[in-house]
């Protein structure tokens, strides 16, 4: 059987974070929180990181979340490397994993991030599961987001022409993995189908998003019984993302059959 590799990362620093390390840790799984610097986006306090770094990975996502494909070279150089430098101060050890505020970045940033002494680098790239070519461009399986339509808050759907956006942006994908047709109906159907052609096939089964969207559409039952559902498996290694991509750097392959990643 191929081995699965069960990571998942948190984005920005809320508060409702402390809600997903608790449930993290209740299911023996592991997990990388991009903590910001500007206190606007960031509502953990130093001591509330530090707490969560002693069971989970913190990671840099810049200091104000600006998207680092629209500053100076300069200026994004700041952002980067001072927020490795903040967290850093905060936590006495190196901080080895780095997020693209919305996912942007070219070649340019992507070097800086390389320079500053990441590890690797996080991007918003879905149903991404196999061994990463590129620690600098290291995406997820799936966005813990609405699905298969938009929502606005926990009861109501987002009414406009963005309604069937998630649909839309998934929906060959999912065909072309050939999932069953229940993953088109729910979020919880999507994310348990697509952790079966992970664990069968062997892979990387990474779930990324927002505490505070979690909280906003009222997902936490839909997170819990899902973590509940990847948790306390055979031949699986529950990894933050920084101890996923030393696992390639360290023995680049999952598997037997090449094929598989
Ligand atoms: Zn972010």
């Amino acid at each position: 059987m191929n081995k699965t590799i069960i990571t998942t990362s948190w984005d920005d620093g809320s508060r409702e974070d402390l809600r997903v390390s608790r449930l993290l840790n209740t299911f023996n799984l592991k997990g990388t929180f991009y903590v910001l610097q500007a206190r606007e986006f960031r509502s953990l306090t130093d001591e509330e990181i530090k707490e969560l770094s002693k069971t989970q990975e913190i990671g840099a996502h810049t200091l104000n979340h600006y998207d680092l494909t629209k500053l100076s070279l300069v200026r994004a150089k700041k952002q980067i490397i001072g927020s490795k430098k903040n967290l850093e101060d905060i936590l006495h050890k190196p901080i080895k994993m780095f997020c693209y505020p919305k996912g942007k970045y070219n070649s340019e940033i992507k070097e800086i991030v390389q320079e500053a002494n990441f590890l690797g680098a996080r991007t918003t790239k879905e149903f991404s599961f196999r061994e990463p070519k590129d620690f600098f461009e290291f995406g997820a399986a799936l966005h813990v987001y609405p699905f298969p339509l938009r929502k606005r808050d926990r009861e109501h759907y987002h009414l406009s022409r963005f309604l069937f956006q998630p649909l839309g942006r998934k929906f060959f994908k999912i065909l072309k993995l050939g999932l069953p047709f229940s993953s088109f109906l729910n979020w919880p159907n999507l994310a348990k189908a697509l952790f079966d052609y992970v664990y069968k096939n062997g892979g990387i089964y990474h779930l990324w998003g927002h505490s505070w969207e979690v909280e906003r559409y009222g997902m936490w039952l839909e997170l819990e019984d899902l973590f509940r559902y990847i948790s306390r498996r055979e031949n699986v290694l529950y990894l933050t993302n920084g101890q996923a991509l030393e696992f390639f750097r360290v023995r680049p392959s999952l598997g037997s059959d090449p094929h598989n990643l």
